[in-house]
């Protein structure tokens, strides 16, 4: 329910979710006490956020739902559901102290639907406290694009998400930087990490916000291009290949540039997600073998005219001949 958001936002997005939502919820807790108390001892209360129509936009954590339902990525599953929880949670407490404050007893079933509505809110609430805050850690410290466990998951739901909406389409690429050793060996370990962060950089600008590039290994990143079809994907590849060769790390003075190659296919939906990457890294390795800094496609749909989609390793790269295609 809540994987979309990886495709959307990043580490500090999360970071951000995470304390406004531990925030948040430390008021929301001290509503709840003052309701209780006010209850046991039979005190009335008055203020806003207890007793007006709209109770649920006077408190804080409303406040804060409201900012973040501005946003269309949270206009969505678990972010509305939230919402309607939350305002049940409020409408409840509202009728409840309307009794306690007109002087009459609280109806036993009434305070049981409050508290019900209070558990699935607080439930709500932790979940998405618990995916934020797993995913803040799903970033690569040098680059801080999503490492490759995290990448899974997206990868996961990008399956599912075509599996079940037979219309779509996704693209995979794996880039592999070229000669990557020979920038360590001349310039310094502390160059290689700064010219991984650039390249994350020109990888991270060149594509749309719902186009996702992690890290996926040392020198090599996986790209993921929902709603992209074979020709477009390898159109914006040939211009993000581009871009990178024409960039320069400033390093101490030094101007260093470098260059990567890029094996793309589709993501499969009728086979293990493993091979489909390993579709792509195929590719890569032809790239490598043509020359490097190009693009090497292997089209799923002409695998399936050649009759067989279970290649091994072994007979795929023999097959390249006919399943490749060298871009650029
Ligand atoms: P090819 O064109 O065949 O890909 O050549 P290459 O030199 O890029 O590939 P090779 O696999 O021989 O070397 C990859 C290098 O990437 C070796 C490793 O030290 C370096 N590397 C991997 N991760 C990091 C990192 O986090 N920081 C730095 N500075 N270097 C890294
Ligand atoms: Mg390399
Ligand atoms: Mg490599």
């Amino acid at each position: 329910m809540l994987e979309h958001l990886l495709e959307s936002i990043d580490q500090q997005d999360f970071e951000t979710l995470s304390e406004d939502i531990k925030r948040s919820l430390g008021e929301h807790r001290k509503w709840m006490n003052k309701i209780t108390t006010a209850l046991v001892l039979r005190q009335p209360l008055t203020k806003l956020d207890f007793v007006a129509e709209d109770a649920h936009k006077h408190c804080q954590f409303g406040r804060w739902m409201q900012k973040l339902l501005a946003d269309p990525i949270f206009q969505k599953g678990s972010f509305l559901k939230l919402e309607q929880y939350h305002e049940e949670l409020h409408d409840r407490a509202r009728v409840l102290i309307e009794q306690l404050n007109r002087g009459e007893n609280v109806s036993e079933d009434l305070f049981i639907s409050f508290l019900e509505s209070r558990d699935q809110f607080f439930y709500m609430v932790l979940e998405i406290l618990e995916f934020s805050v797993i995913n803040k850690h799903q970033f690569d410290p040098t680059t801080k694009l999503m490492n490759r466990r995290s990448v899974d998951a997206l990868l996961a739901h990008e399956v599912h998400r075509m599996q079940r909406d037979e219309g779509a389409n996704t693209c995979i690429v794996l880039g592999d930087i070229d000669h990557f050793k020979r920038v360590n060996d001349t310039y310094g370990h502390d160059a290689g990490d700064r010219m991984l962060e650039m390249v994350a950089d020109v990888f991270h600008q060149a594509i749309r916000r719902h186009d996702t590039v992690s890290r996926f290994g040392g020198e090599e990143f996986l790209f993921i291009f929902p709603d992209m079809n074979l020709a477009e994907t390898c159109e914006v590849v040939e211009r993000v290949r581009k871009k990178l060769a024409e960039a320069a790390l400033d390093y101490q003075g030094q101007q260093i540039s470098v260059t990567s190659s890029f094996g793309v296919t589709q993501l499969c939906p009728h086979c293990e997600i493993k091979d489909s990457i390993k579709r792509a890294d195929i590719a890569l390795y032809q790239a490598k073998s043509s020359g490097r800094n190009c693009t090497v496609s292997i089209d799923v749909a002409r695998m399936i005219a050649q009759k067989e989609m279970n290649f091994s390793e072994e007979q795929l790269v023999g097959l390249t001949e006919r399943v490749c295609r060298k871009i650029g």
